[in-house]
């Protein structure tokens, strides 16, 4: 179907010029495709994947980003090129699955050549950097809208679930939380940030990190896990959800850059508890692995830190399945705690 097209260059010269580079190209040779799991990737109808090796599942999973929703009109096309797949790359980690490929599918407004030349560079760096090529997708004409599937392989009684958590489970976060909300705040003019420090942390926004050596690493250790995209409490609660399980969080615990820790304490809290875009990992994990686990992050250099634990489920905290205590260990009490709470949903704020 040729639904974007110009006279000179359509959508089959898009796809050969920004999306066919040589790690992708080469998947097609028949000495890779002898001994790659990509055994063909963009060019024919359908890519083909070889079955996963015995005891192994493929992991899947979909992500899409509409201009003026998931990301302002003008944004740098290279941040967003790295940024669509690493939003993915990082539901393939809270699952502990090891990256095999990806699917592109994408609305262009426009054949504009300075913009496609940014996005594909920002998504082939990534892409390369974990091996994780490009194996086909759909381009067409329309509002700037990407969408990617991601494909990963998890040893099947290793798949990091969120419907794993047991009773007595130490609930930990990776790195640290809420600047991507603050840097959002900034940019949103609800408070000022110094150039020179909305410089230095813009990237936890506009390019997260995708914790892909670290799902795969806790594959023998946690219980259970998910990525943080729409704010930890919210997240966590699907998480407590699904394990049908609840849990004590200290929410001053949670690690966050000094750049945060320097806020109001409201402030530094409404954006690491609830703000969005963080691509952590949360995971809980049995109380004797909890030196393993702080080791593990001196050789990841990734701060894991501890907030709270996996208790059973009890009448009183069903409402929200979390008890928030501060620092002293005082009980927050509901309605502050519901301030917290609110995660994001698409069809709840505007
Ligand atoms: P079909 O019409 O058979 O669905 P297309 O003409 O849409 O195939 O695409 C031709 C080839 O280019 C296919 O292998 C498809 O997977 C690949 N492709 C199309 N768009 C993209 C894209 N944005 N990124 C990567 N591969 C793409
Ligand atoms: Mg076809």
């Amino acid at each position: 179907m040729i639904t974007v097209a110009t006279e000179q260059f359509g959508e089959f010269d898009v796809i050969d010029k920004y999306f066919s580079w040589k790690s992708v190209r080469v998947l097609n040779s028949p000495q890779i495709s002898a001994t790659h799991p990509i055994i063909l990737g963009i060019g024919d109808d359908c890519a083909l994947i070889a079955p996963p090796s015995k005891g192994n599942v493929l992991a899947i999973t979909s992500d899409m980003l509409v201009e003026n929703r998931h990301f302002f009109a003008h944004a740098d096309p290279q941040l967003l090129g790295h940024k669509a797949l690493a939003v993915n790359l990082s539901d393939l980690a809270a699952m502990g699955a090891k990256p095999l490929g990806f699917t592109l599918s994408i609305a262009l407004p426009e054949i504009n050549h300075d913009w496609l030349k940014g996005f594909s560079t920002g998504l082939r760096h990534l892409s390369e950097q974990f091996e994780c090529p490009l194996i086909g997708g759909d381009t067409t004409a329309g509002p700037l809208t990407i969408s990617i599937t991601a494909f990963g392989e998890v040893p099947k009684e290793c798949a990091l679930r969120r419907d794993g958590a047991q009773v007595g489970d130490d609930i930990w976060v990776s790195g640290t939380l809420g600047d991507a909300r603050f840097i959002l705040g900034a940019l949103r003019n609800e408070w000022e940030v110094p150039l020179s420090e909305f410089q230095t942390y813009a990237h936890r926004m506009h390019a997260p990190t995708a914790r892909v050596e670290l799902g795969i690493a806790l594959r023998n250790i946690a219980h259970s896990a998910i990525d943080i995209s729409d704010g930890l409490l919210g997240d966590l609660r699907h998480l407590l959800k699904a394990s049908k399980v609840c849990a004590q969080i200290a929410i001053d615990a949670v690690n966050c850059s000094p750049l945060l820790a320097q806020q109001p304490l409201e402030l530094k809290r409404q954006c690491t508890l609830r703000g969005g875009d963080d691509y952590e990992i949360c995971f809980t994990a049995p109380a004797h692995h909890a030196e393993h686990i702080t080791q593990l992050g001196r050789e990841l250099q990734l701060p894991l830190t501890k907030i709270g634990k996996v208790l059973t489920e009890q009448e009183s905290l069903l409402p929200t399945r979390l008890e928030l205590i501060d620092s002293l260990g005082q009980i927050i009490n509901a309605t502050q705690s519901q301030s917290y709470l609110r995660s994001f949903d698409h069809f709840q704020t505007s």
